[in-house]
C-alpha cells in the first residue's frame, strides 16, 4: 500500500512539474495544481489560500469550491479551520468538519456540501506561506499516507512560491516579500545607515524542488550525509581538549548526523518524488516550525543544532557554499540571525549597517560593532526570514529601528535624519582641534574608550586626547583560544605606535560577569555580576594578569606607561595588584629590559564600596577613573543588562550625583586625578552635569566626544552648579529637568 502512494505521489509531483514548467500566467497555473491535486486525492475540492499580508489568508485558486469566491474569501489568522492550521502550522485532518471547534462556514464558497477537510501548511524553513486544502463530501479520516502525500505536495508549493513561478503579479504571496516591514529592535550602536541587505547566511535556493529518480537522488543524500559526518567527527576530534560547552554541541550535531529517524524521514520524501535537497529541507521546515513552539532552552538549542546541520548538508548538496555568488551591494547591511565577533571583524568597514534577530546590547557583536562604529540593530525579530539580498532596508540605530523595503515617505523623512546627522558631524569636525573650554572658563580633558585595533583610528579623527580607557578583555574576547604573550606585546605595541605619544590607559582583564571568554572553563555562578570577575579573577589566578603586565611592560619599551585595575572594592585589592605590578617591574629589570620611563598605576572606582575607602587609598593610587556602567548597577542595585530595569534609575538622580561628588571632593583632598569613563560620559547633559560636580576628564566612545564638546563649550559651569544646588534644595529627585530648562536657555 504504501509504495503504492509512492508511485501515486511521485506521478503526481511530475504533473505538477509539468504544469510548472507550461509558459502560463500564475492564475492559471494555480488553477491547474489545484485540479491535478483533486484528482490525484481523489476529493472533490482542493483550495491554496495565500497569506495577503501577515494577518491575512486569501483564497487564491480552488478546485470544487464556487470559483466566484476566489480572491474574495479572506480570512483572518486563527480564524477558521484554515486559519487554524496557518497559525499554528499544523495539519487540521477531521471527518466532520462543520463540527469541529472553531469551524466557520463562509457562504460564497458553498462548502456547506464537504464534510472532511484536510489542511496543511504550506511553509518553508518555519514561516507559513500559507493552506493547502482538500475537501470532500464523504465521511472520510484523510491516512497518514494521504497527510505525508499531501505535505510533500506542500513543501513543493512552498519551494515554487518562494521561487516566484506560480504566482503571477499581483498575487498574493509574490506581494509578501515586497511589503514594506518596520521591526522595532533594540539599538546595539548609534548611527543610521541606508542600504542593500546582505544575508550574512544566504538560504541555499532549492532549484529542483521534484526528481525523477529517487535511487539517484538516495545515493546523494547518502553521499552527503556521509561527508557531513565525517565533517562533524573531525570537528570533534580537533575539539577533544577544548571546551566543555562546544563539544556538546558537537556531541549533539554528531547524534543527529546518525539519527536513523531524520534519514528515514528524509528517505520517505525522496521516496515520494521530492529531490534531495528538497528532502532536507523539508525536514528542516518541520524542525523550525517545532522550534518556534518549544520553550525549553535546552530543546530549542538543539533544534537550533539541527537546523544548522541541515543547512550544511544543503550546502553540501547543492554546491552552495556560504559563498552564492551573489556580489554585494554597494551599501551592504548585515543581516544575520547572529554572528560571532571574529566574523564581523573579517567584514570590517565594509558593511554600513548590521541588524540581527538575537544578539544583545551587551553581546560580543555589539561591542565590534561599536569599536567599528557600525549602526546595529539587535532584537530584530523575523529579520532574517523577512530579508531578501539586494532589499533596500534603512537602520535607525539611534532609536533600534528598521524599515525593510520602505515607502518613499519613510526613506524621505529618514534621508533628511541623516542629513542633519551629518551636518552636525561637519559642525564636531570643524571643533576637532579645539580644547573643550565652557563659556566660565574650565577645561575639560576628552578621551575615547578603546579595546581593539579597529578603534585606534578614531583616536587622531575624534580629537581624543588620549585613551582614557582601553578594554584590554576586548583581544581576548574576539579570539577562540587564549592568545600568547608575545601576540600581546605585538598589539599593544601596535596600540602605543598609533597613540603618537598620547596617554593610553590600559585596563587589565576585566572578565567574568557578562563577559565570557570561550576558551576558559566556566563557573555557573549564581550572579554573576557579583561574583568571581575581573581583578577577584586576576588576584586568584594570577598567571592571566602577570602575563599582561609583562606585555605591557614590554610593548611600552622605555615610553611611559598607564595601566589600571577593575572591580577594585577594598584597599587591599588594589595594594595585592600593585604587588603584582611591582613582582612584574623586578623582573623585567633583572631579564634586563628597559622600563617605562614613567609608570602610573591607577583603578577603577566601580564598586560604592571604594568611595568609603581609607584616605590613604586615595594618596596611593596614581589615578582614578569611575566606572560609571557598573557604579550605577551597584549603586541603586539595577542590572545593567536587564531591559526591565536598566534605564530606571536616572544617572542624574541626586543621590547618584551624591557619590560622584564625594569622589571628587577625596581625590580633591589627596591630589589625586580623576577621570570618568562609563557610557553616562559621552552622553552631553550627563556630561556637562559631571564636568560641573568637579569631573574633568571624561573618556567616551569617539562619535561623543564632538556631542559632548559642542555642548560643554556652550554651558557655564557655575551656572549648572547653581541650577543644581536649587533643584536639589527644592528636594527633588533628579536634577534633569531643570538642567533641560538650561539647556534649552542657552
Ligand atoms: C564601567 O563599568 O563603567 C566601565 C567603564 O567598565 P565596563 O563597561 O567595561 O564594565
Ligand atoms: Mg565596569
Amino acid at each position: 500500500m504504501a509504495e503504492r502512494t509512492e508511485t501515486e505521489s511521485r506521478k503526481l509531483l511530475g504533473r505538477l512539474r509539468d504544469a510548472m514548467a507550461l509558459d502560463e500566467p500564475g492564475q492559471a497555473r494555480l488553477d491547474r495544481i489545484t485540479e491535478l491535486i483533486a484528482g490525484s486525492m481523489d476529493t472533490e475540492v482542493c483550495s491554496i489560500y495565500l497569506f495577503r499580508d501577515t494577518e491575512t489568508l486569501e483564497l487564491c485558486a480552488t478546485k470544487g469550491l464556487q470559483p466566484e469566491a476566489v480572491h474574495q474569501t479572506r480570512m483572518r489568522l486563527g480564524e477558521g479551520l484554515v486559519g487554524r492550521v496557518a497559525q499554528r502550522g499544523k495539519v487540521v485532518n477531521t471527518p466532520d468538519a462543520p463540527s469541529e471547534r472553531g469551524f466557520r462556514y463562509m457562504p460564497e464558497t458553498g462548502e456547506e456540501r464537504f464534510s472532511s477537510f484536510l489542511g496543511i501548511p504550506v511553509q518553508r524553513l518555519g514561516e507559513v506561506l500559507g493552506v493547502l486544502v482538500v475537501q470532500s463530501r464523504d465521511r472520510r479520516e484523510f491516512s497518514a499516507d494521504e497527510i505525508y502525500a499531501l505535505e510533500v505536495v506542500a513543501m513543493v508549493l512552498a519551494e515554487m512560491a518562494e521561487l516566484g513561478k506560480f504566482v503571477g503579479e499581483g498575487a498574493a504571496l509574490s506581494a509578501r516579500h515586497q511589503q514594506s516591514v518596520t521591526i522595532q529592535g533594540t539599538s546595539g550602536q548609534e548611527g543610521s545607515a541606508e542600504g542593500q541587505v546582505w544575508l550574512h547566511e544566504p538560504r541555499v535556493v532549492v532549484t529542483n524542488p521534484i526528481a525523477d529518480d529517487p535511487h539517484r537522488e538516495m545515493e546523494r543524500l547518502l553521499e552527503a550525509v556521509e561527508q557531513l559526518r565525517v565533517g562533524v567527527d573531525k570537528m570533534l576530534e580537533m575539539n577533544q581538549t577544548g571546551d566543555k560547552d562546544q563539544l556538546e554541541v558537537l556531541e549533539a550535531y554528531r547524534m543527529f548526523a546518525n539519527s536513523k529517524g531524520w534519514m528515514r524521514r528524509m528517505e520517505e520524501d525522496i521516496g515520494r518524488g521530492l529531490s534531495a535537497e528538497a528532502s532536507v529541507e523539508k525536514e528542516q521546515s518541520q524542525a523550525r516550525t517545532r522550534m518556534s513552539q518549544v520553550t525549553d532552552p535546552y530543546l530549542r538549542e538543539r533544534l537550533a543544532d539541527l537546523d544548522d546541520l541541515s543547512n550544511r548538508l544543503l550546502r553540501i548538496l547543492s554546491g552552495q557554499g556560504a559563498d552564492t555568488g551573489a556580489e554585494m551591494p554597494p551599501n551592504p547591511i548585515l543581516i544575520a540571525r547572529n554572528i560571532g565577533p571574529g566574523e564581523l571583524l573579517e567584514y570590517g568597514r565594509s558593511i554600513k549597517g548590521i541588524v540581527l534577530e538575537e544578539g544583545s546590547v551587551g553581546g560580543h557583536a555589539a561591542i565590534v560593532a561599536r569599536a567599528l562604529a557600525i549602526p546595529l540593530v539587535v532584537r530584530s525579530e523575523r529579520i532574517s526570514t523577512e530579508a531578501l539580498n539586494g532589499d533596500h532596508i534603512l537602520v535607525d540605530g539611534d532609536q533600534g529601528i528598521v524599515h525593510l523595503r520602505p515607502e518613499d515617505t519613510v526613506a524621505t523623512s529618514f534621508r533628511d535624519k541623516m542629513a542633519m546627522q551629518a551636518q552636525a558631524q561637519e559642525r564636531y569636525a570643524s571643533l576637532r582641534d579645539k580644547p573643550a573650554i565652557t563659556t566660565d572658563g574650565a577645561t575639560i580633558a576628552l578621551q575615547m574608550n578603546a579595546g581593539l585595533m579597529a578603534d585606534l583610528p578614531s583616536l587622531i579623527s575624534s580629537g581624543a586626547e588620549g585613551v582614557g580607557l582601553f578594554r584590554m578583555e576586548l583581544q581576548f574576547l574576539v579570539r577562540n583560544k587564549m592568545p600568547k604573550r608575545n601576540e600581546l606585546v605585538e598589539t599593544y605595541t601596535r596600540v602605543l605606535d598609533a597613540a603618537q605619544g598620547r596617554r593610553v590607559v590600559f585596563r587589565t582583564l576585566d572578565i567574568g560577569s557578562d563577559k565570557v571568554l570561550p576558551y576558559m572553563k566556566t563557573i555557573q555562578e549564581p550572579n554573576p555580576a557579583l561574583g568571581w570577575r575581573a581583578i577577584r579573577v586576576g588576584l586568584d589566578k594570577p598567571g592571566v594578569l602577570r602575563m599582561q603586565l609583562q606585555a605591557l611592560l614590554r610593548a611600552a619599551n622605555g615610553r611611559p606607561l598607564s595601566i589600571m585595575f577593575p572591580f577594585i572594592a577594598q584597599f587591599e585589592e588594589f595594594r595585592a595588584a600593585r604587588a603584582e605590578m611591582d613582582k612584574a617591574v623586578a623582573r623585567e629589570e633583572r631579564l634586563g629590559h628597559v622600563l617605562p620611563e614613567r609608570l602610573d598605576v591607577g583603578s577603577m572606582l566601580e564598586t560604592p564600596s571604594l568611595a568609603f575607602a581609607p584616605q590613604q587609598f586615595f594618596d596611593e593610587v596614581g589615578f582614578l577613573s569611575i566606572g560609571g556602567n557598573d557604579l550605577k548597577q551597584f549603586f541603586f542595585a539595577a542590572d545593567r543588562e536587564n531591559e526591565l530595569v536598566r534605564r530606571r534609575y536616572d544617572t542624574l538622580n541626586v543621590s547618584f550625583l551624591g557619590i560622584v561628588e564625594r569622589i571628587v571632593e577625596r581625590c580633591a583632598i589627596s591630589g589625586t586625578p580623576l577621570s570618568f569613563c562609563g557610557e553616562d560620559a559621552g552622553r552631553p547633559v550627563e556630561a556637562v552635569c559631571l564636568a560641573a560636580i568637579g569631573v574633568r576628564t571624561l573618556s567616551m566612545r569617539p562619535a561623543s566626544i564632538g556631542p559632548v564638546k559642542s555642548l560643554l563649550m556652550r554651558c557655564s559651569l557655575q551656572d549648572l552648579r547653581k541650577i543644581i544646588a536649587d533643584a536639589r534644595h527644592r528636594g527633588e529627585q533628579s536634577v534633569r529637568p531643570a538642567v533641560m530648562d538650561y539647556m534649552r536657555s542657552l
